[in-house]
């Protein structure tokens, strides 16, 4: 993306302002251009916050906050039911516009708003995930309580490439739980964000709980120091999370900053390698590879291999690339003209380094100016390869060949980033064991992409994910809020006495 000093005025370029209260704000010293990707077409252009924009944001929901707190829990959980209604009544309109500017077809933008409002469903039930705890009879005539509070104004910071569903996962949770939010989506597909925003508020959610700021780092920085902003969720690379993580805890935040990742598939020589090919496909090239949880690696273990790369490379013949609006369409394109280029230039360096380029994405013309590849597939790829080691973020599928389950374990445990992994077998003490050796947040057993359902929370492990809270579900209700604990007494008048001595039970 490239800023502009000067606002585009051609007539197919459409402004996309903030949303700060109830006021779309459209004005800005700096704007960001929007393209479609399937056309390379620029279509809109986005306003960049200066910190001063953020500061007003944050002032704004500040202001708002105290009124939402006071609101009876069963009236949010309403709002929220409303939510819910308004999104799937509209979730067409929703998914043009991501797909619009993200570029991925349109079944998989609706994939994405169902598993964005998993968390909604989840939400809904407010009253039951914000009751407290209490202990009568602790000591004698002495009882305790808790409740949860919310933090006051939170910050979530989301990528492109769920430019719906990790909005969704995030604002939705710290809302119910009273909070006011600034949400900074990606300057890249920004308009999902502004229609969330304004669902929210049809479905009667007050102005200035949910506030819309688009920008890049200069907005970031300012939220990452701002003091009246109590915690910061962000999801994105994982360079980006590791400084949003590091200079938000500096600030005395609170913080959840989910990174990137490197996705291993682990068959066994006993699995059903026409499933395992079907799921490898599936999760490789699936939005066009544009997924924190794709698989970028299989690791084929044992004698299967040959076997496996072949059927792969089988059902890759068949995939249909193009405008994600077309319904005969399975993938689409690449985010950035920037990023289709990156992708290529891994290719370029699996043969390089002397891997096996099996299919080669590059070689696919595509008659549009959109930012198209084709699907890659690499075998005999191994660490300290460029394909290998760094997060490609595309449809390259590396095939990495192990001779037994101990070193598919061992490679998958020695790889700094740690979000999805999965095992195919028809062997459930494998499958066991796999759960228990393997250091990654979230394993799936013959399912490739193991994204957890809305009760449960979502995170990777090192450098998939810094901080110790993951997203959605019971451990998003634990960011959000803070317990305060409560000890009561009502003693009677005589009852009481002077004691000095620190007080016990
Ligand atoms: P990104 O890191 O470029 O951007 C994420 C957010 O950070 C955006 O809002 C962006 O405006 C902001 N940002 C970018 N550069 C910044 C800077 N220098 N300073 C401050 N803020 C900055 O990520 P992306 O390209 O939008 O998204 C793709 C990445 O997100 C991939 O690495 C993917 O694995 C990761 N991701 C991870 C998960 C997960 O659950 N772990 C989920 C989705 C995406």
């Amino acid at each position: 993306m490239t800023d502009t000093l000067v606002p585009t005025t051609t007539a197919d370029v459409q402004t996309i302002g903030h949303l700060i209260g109830a006021e779309s704000v459209t004005d800005s010293a700096r704007y960001g251009r929007v393209f479609n990707p399937a056309t390379g077409q620029q279509t809109g252009q986005v306003a960049l916050a200066s910190a001063d924009t953020v500061r007003h944001a944050v002032e704004v929901a500040a202001a708002a906050q105290p009124g939402w707190r006071k609101t009876g829990l069963a009236k949010r959980s309403q709002v929220l039911f409303r939510v819910r209604q308004l999104i799937e009544e509209r979730q067409n309109e929703l998914a043009a516009i991501i797909t619009a500017e993200h570029g991925k077809v349109l079944s998989d933008a609706s994939g994405e708003i169902a598993r964005g409002l998993e968390n909604v469903d989840f939400c809904t039930g407010l009253l039951h995930h914000l009751k407290g705890e209490y202990s009568e009879q602790v000591a004698t005539g002495i009882d305790v309580h808790q409740t949860r509070q919310p933090l006051g104004v939170v910050a979530c910071i989301t990528p492109f490439n769920f430019p719906a569903m990790v909005p969704l996962w995030m604002v939705t949770t710290a809302i119910a739980a009273g909070n006011a939010v600034i949400l900074k989506p990606s300057e890249r597909d920004p308009s999902a964000a502004v229609w969330l925003a304004q669902v929210f508020r049809d479905a009667g959610l007050p102005d200035g709980i949910l506030n819309v700021v688009h920008g890049d780092k200069e907005a970031v920085d300012e939220i990452l120091v701002n003091p009246t902003i109590k915690a910061v969720s962000f999801v994105g690379s994982t360079p980006i999370a590791k400084y949003v993580y590091t200079s938000a805890a500096q600030a005395g935040k609170r913080v959840q900053a989910l990174g990137g990742a490197k996705n291993h598939m682990v068959v066994m020589p006993d699995a059903d390698l026409d499933s395992a090919a079907d799921a490898a496909i599936s999760a490789a090239y699936g939005s066009a590879g544009e997924r924190c949880m794709a698989v970028s690696v299989v690791v084929a273990v044992g004698p299967i291999a040959d076997d496996l790369v072949d059927r792969i490379k089988q059902r890759t013949t068949g995939l249909v690339i193009g405008d994600g609006t077309d319904p005969a369409s399975e993938m689409g394109p690449l985010i950035t003209a920037d990023a289709r280029d990156r992708v290529a230039s891994y290719v370029d360096s699996a043969v390089t380094d002397g891997a096996t380029v099996v299919v080669d994405g590059r070689e696919q013309a595509f008659d549009s100016d959109g930012y198209f590849i084709g699907v890659s597939l690499v075998d005999n790829v191994k660490p300290g390869m460029k394909v290998y080691d760094d997060e490609i973020f595309g449809p390259v599928l590396s095939v990495v060949r192990v001779n037994s389950y101990l070193e598919a374990v061992d490679l998958i445990n020695s790889n700094r980033f740690a979000n999805g992994t999965a095992v195919f077998t028809r062997d459930g003490k494998t499958a066991r064991q796999f759960e228990f050796d393997i250091e990654v947040g979230m394993v799936g057993v013959n399912v490739p992409i193991p994204v957890p359902i809305g009760a449960f929370s979502f995170g990777g492990w090192k450098d998939s994910l810094f901080g110790d809270t993951h997203m959605y579900g019971p451990e998003s209700f634990n960011f959000y809020t803070r317990r305060k604990v409560v000890t009561t007494r009502w003693p009677e008048p005589n009852e009481s006495q002077i004691s000095l001595g620190f007080p016990t039970h």
